[in-house]
């Protein structure tokens, strides 16, 4: 028998999982361990709250986890509860699939204001994340600023456009949907570097910025290059461009305004006028792009109000203690996925930020195919029933996959009508789902 150990349980998990379970079968035991007690990473706390069917992509995993040979081992945090090393000791390997969760920083003077913050921090808190529930974002002035020009500036924007009613069929959190429909921004401005040849927003989400309720987007004619180029853009960037120019041609008058203002990169944060400590307005820095298409500043400066300025710039991966690092590109050091003998890395945490759901598939099972060879002449080890004792010894509270769906089910009860559920916001509310009631 051959024990692993994968930490994190977002889609690089469970496709590393997956691939194990298929190649080993029952010679294999796998424990995917989780900081959290509710499994599947950005599925949950990342992917936008109103685009259901992208997060039904759970359902395959969860065929995973109710398999005899893989478990869910939730509420354990590698590098407190238990470290890299005890794992080591236990398992034949330890393959590290926890994500990219820290925002890269706005390193801007002015970026310490209240009313700055990363996408990670103001999607977690629509979203229900445990570390961001009490975010409380500033949205009783009328302007905000994104920056980034990919997909998650468009949730952003999109989420703070939307009507109360636009949201029904979500399970956006109910703190995040009471502040929204009260909020005052009426204006929101997306920032790229770039133009809109260089964005990194797939068709389908921009093209739903088009349909809203009350808001509607605007494009400069003047910042799209002439039309002739689309033709060298491959198909689905061509489409993108294709939207742009749709918005460009046809502005429509709504009380919300998404303006695209493209070649535009944010230099400072201004205090608010009558409140120092908050976020008022940005200064930002025209650019142009030079031959090998990088953005450049051109030294004219303008201001835009903006008291919510939520920076969607990337992520990067917590160092945990015994794993190499690479601090410039914010990940674990790896060679296609293998770290140190033993020890591993998969999705957000070997490649950085990039790719898609099913990016984490392709990579899952290379980084499984190395593991299984590998560990063919291993020697006999503890696995779970090691970890079960150390973690009793430890007194930590292990969550298992019926328990999360005892969770879920509590999520489901509380649903307000039409909304697929009502999600507990903090750890301790999760774990009271489980204690029996009064
Ligand atoms: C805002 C946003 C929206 C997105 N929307 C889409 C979309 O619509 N469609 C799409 O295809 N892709 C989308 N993505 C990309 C997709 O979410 C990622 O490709 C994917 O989640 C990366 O998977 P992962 O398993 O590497 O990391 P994650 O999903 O982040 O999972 C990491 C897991 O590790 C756990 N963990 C972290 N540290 C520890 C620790 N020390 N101990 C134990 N557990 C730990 C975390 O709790 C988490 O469960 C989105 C990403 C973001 C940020």
């Amino acid at each position: 028998m051959r024990h692993i150990a994968i930490i994190g349980s977002g889609p690089a998990g469970y496709y590393t999982a997956e691939a194990l379970a298929k190649a080993m079968g029952n010679e294999v035991r796998v424990d995917i361990i989780d900081r959290l007690p509710v499994p599947y990473g950005l599925i949950r706390f990342g992917v936008a709250p109103d685009h259901q069917s992208i997060k039904a992509v759970s359902r395959r995993y969860e065929g995973v986890a109710l398999s005899d040979n893989v478990r869910f081992v939730g509420n354990v945090t590698v590098g407190k509860d238990v470290s890299i090393p005890e794992l080591q000791q236990l398992y034949d390997a330890v393959v590290v699939a926890t994500g990219a969760p820290l925002d890269r920083p706005v390193d801007i003077p002015g970026a310490e204001l209240s009313g700055v913050v990363g996408s990670a921090a103001f999607v977690g808190w629509y979203n229900g994340h445990p570390d961001f529930a009490d975010l409380a974002p500033p949205l009783d002035g009328t302007s905000a600023a994104i920056i980034g020009n990919g997909n998650v500036a468009l949730d952003v924007a999109r989420i703070l456009s939307k009507t109360r009613a636009e949201f029904e069929a979500s399970d956006i959190v109910g703190h995040a949907l009471a502040a929204l429909e009260d909020s005052a921004i009426r204006h929101v401005t997306v920032l790229g570097r770039r133009g809109p040849h260089q964005i990194a927003m797939t068709p389908k989400e921009l093209g739903e910025l088009g349909h809203l309720e009350r808001a509607f987007p605007r494009v400069d004619p003047l910042d799209l290059p002439p039309q002739a180029d689309d033709a060298l853009l491959e198909p689905g960037m061509r489409k993108s461009v294709t939207h742009l120019r749709a918005f460009a041609a046809h502005p429509v008058a709504k009380p919300v305004t998404i303006d695209f203002d493209f070649f535009a990169m944010p230099i400072a944060v201004l205090p608010s006028e009558t409140d120092p400590a908050r976020a008022g307005r940005l200064i930002v820095e025209r650019t142009r792009l030079d031959e090998q298409l990088r953005s450049v500043a051109t030294g004219e400066q303008y201001e835009i109000e903006a008291s919510l300025i939520v920076s969607c710039i990337g992520y990067e991966t917590p160092p945990i203690d015994g794993v190499p690092y690479e601090h410039g590109r914010g990940r674990f050091a790896n060679i296609d996925g293998r770290i140190l003998p033993g020890l591993y890395c998969v999705g957000w945490a070997r490649r950085g930020p990039t790719g898609t759901i099913g990016t984490n598939r392709p990579d899952g099972y290379e980084v499984a195919e190395q593991v299984v060879a590998d560990i063919a002449d291993g020697k006999a080890r503890d696995g779970r029933e090691g970890l079960d004792r150390l973690l009793a010894e430890r007194d930590v509270e292990v969550v298992t996959f019926r328990d999360w769906q005892r969770i879920e089910a509590a999520e489901i009860a509380n649903a307000r009508t039409g909304a697929p559920r009502e999600k507990f916001t903090d750890i301790e509310a999760m774990l009271a789902a489980l204690r029996p009631s009064g």
